[in-house]
């Protein structure tokens, strides 16, 4: 089993860090900074071995170079991540990584930005969705098309819907109330938007997700169709 653990950067940010015991294998997961990963990774005894990026922005990559080189570590993410970092391996839908002996399974998810991906561990039940599929909400269409964010928004709803989902920002509130006034009669969305700001009042971390969750009250992965998810994309612009 896997452990994860959310480390808080910048102002909204999580930087996920991922142990597998097994192995002694740690990977830190879109690292905006560095001194917070360093010490959290520290603060467990785990040495950060390496970096999955799921995208470019300097708020998922920011810390690459710094932990590479107190580290070692390699980095693994998609070629626009070179605008930031060099990549030690370029990858892209399709391809595969591993923690230990899991293995993590490349989906390309473009929209947000050209050459996002996300990272799926189908043996572990997770996945790592940067800033493209948010708890109840999607990410900005910065270099990519609502057909895009659509078919994104498709292939991660048909992951098995126990899979965890680990996104890259506490956005979680805010998608709910966005969500509730595109949806006022979706019961479950009603008990999560609740339960979501009573957690946010206690300082909890809402996430991760699941698939299944994200089915039943993420009104961008319930748009029926490319228009749909537009206009509930503009919307979500203006709100
Ligand atoms: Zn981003």
């Amino acid at each position: 089993m896997l452990e994860i653990v959310p480390v808080p950067a910048l102002s909204d940010n999580y930087v996920w860090l991922v142990h597998d015991p097994a192995s002694g294998e740690t990977v830190a997961v879109d690292p905006s900074q560095a001194e917070p990963v360093l010490e959290a990774a520290a603060a467990r005894g785990w040495t950060i071995n390496q970096i999955w990026n799921t995208h470019w922005h300097p708020d998922h990559t920011g810390g690459d170079d710094a932990i590479r080189a107190a580290t070692g570590c390699t980095i693994t993410g998609p070629a626009e991540a070179e605008r930031v970092s060099k990549m030690d391996r370029i990858v892209a839908g399709g391809d595969r990584a591993r923690i230990g002996a899991i293995e993590a399974e490349l989906i390309d998810i473009p929209a947000h930005t050209a050459g996002h991906v996300a990272f799926h561990l189908p043996a572990a039940e997770i996945v790592f969705t940067g800033d493209t599929l948010f708890a109840m909400g999607c990410g900005r269409l910065f270099e990519g098309t609502a057909a895009q964010m659509h078919e994104a928004m498709r292939r991660l709803a048909a992951l098995p819907g126990e899979t965890r989902v680990y996104c890259g920002h506490e956005y979680t509130l805010s998608n709910g109330r966005f969500a509730l006034a595109v949806e006022p009669d979706n019961e479950a969305l009603i008990r999560r938007v609740a339960e979501v700001a009573a957690m946010r009042e206690r300082g909890q971390v809402t996430l991760p997700t699941t698939i299944a969750l994200e089915r039943a009250t993420n009104p961008f992965m319930r748009a029926s169709s490319v228009e749909e998810l537009a206009e509930r994309r503009a919307a979500k612009d203006a709100f």
